[in-house]
């Protein structure tokens, strides 16, 4: 993977998350807080630190931040500092801004900003951990569009060593297998309908959320 910049200012438990992960994959990360006891406990998890007013162009400047592919704004309930802070660097011209928003208003203003991508972790994770319950067979997803998901749902056990034209996925379920994850030989692309199915499999789906959450609550 190659090595790309990132800064992450605001190094609260969301902001050192992203941080600690980005680190652990080798990638460049430099964290950002105004509280120096902040910066010194994300220490382990950046490959530099500083500490700064990120609301401050001068600051921002100074770090030479626009020389950074990716900046993540994690500052939390301080929504002005936020929304100041998006808007400097949007106005420095930085490719690629995302966004923690703690309300409904300040993702707003967020994305009228022209943040790339706003984040609502609460809701986020509190939505995710419902689509779990409502389906207990899906392991991970992806939002295309407010109607339609991409999931990767575990094999029911009752459609093991069958076919998928057998089980006619597609017209009972209105669901459609794009791929199937299976350990032994990693990935199967564009299955063939006589593609027999083995235990542990996780079919790569696409369809209509309600379509797809009832496929992955089959026993
Ligand atoms: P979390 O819910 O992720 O723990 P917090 O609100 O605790 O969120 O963390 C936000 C962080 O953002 C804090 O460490 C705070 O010091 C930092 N922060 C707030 N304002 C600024 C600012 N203007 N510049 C840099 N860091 C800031």
């Amino acid at each position: 993977m190659a090595r790309n910049q990132y800064a992450v200012i605001g190094l609260g438990r969301f902001g050192t998350s992203i941080a600690r992960r980005l680190h652990e994959a080798g990638q460049e990360v430099l964290g950002i807080d105004i509280s120096e006891e902040r910066v010194e406990s994300a220490e382990p998890y950046v490959t530099d630190s500083a500490i700064a007013d990120a609301s401050e162009e001068k600051a921002l400047t100074a770090l030479g931040i626009t020389n950074f592919d990716c900046v993540i704004v994690a500052i939390g309930d301080d929504i002005q500092s936020s929304i100041l802070t998006a808007m400097l660097l949007k106005n420095l011209g930085i490719e690629k801004i995302i966004a923690k928003a703690t309300s409904k208003r300040h993702g707003q203003v967020l994305e009228t900003i022209g943040v790339n991508w706003v984040i609502y972790p609460e809701r986020d994770m509190g939505e995710r951990v419902a689509n779990q319950l409502l389906s207990p067979n899906m392991l991970n997803y992806i939002e295309l569009s407010k109607e339609y998901n991409i999931e990767e749902v575990l094999l029911p056990k009752k459609m093991i060593g069958k076919s998928l034209k057998e089980l006619d996925i597609r017209a009972k379920f209105r669901v459609s297998v794009i791929a199937i994850l299976r350990s032994s030989i990693d990935i199967i692309v564009s299955p063939s309908p006589d593609e027999l199915l083995q235990p542990d499999d996780i079919l790569v789906t696409i369809g209509n959320r309600n379509d797809l959450a009832k496929f992955a609550s089959l026993e």
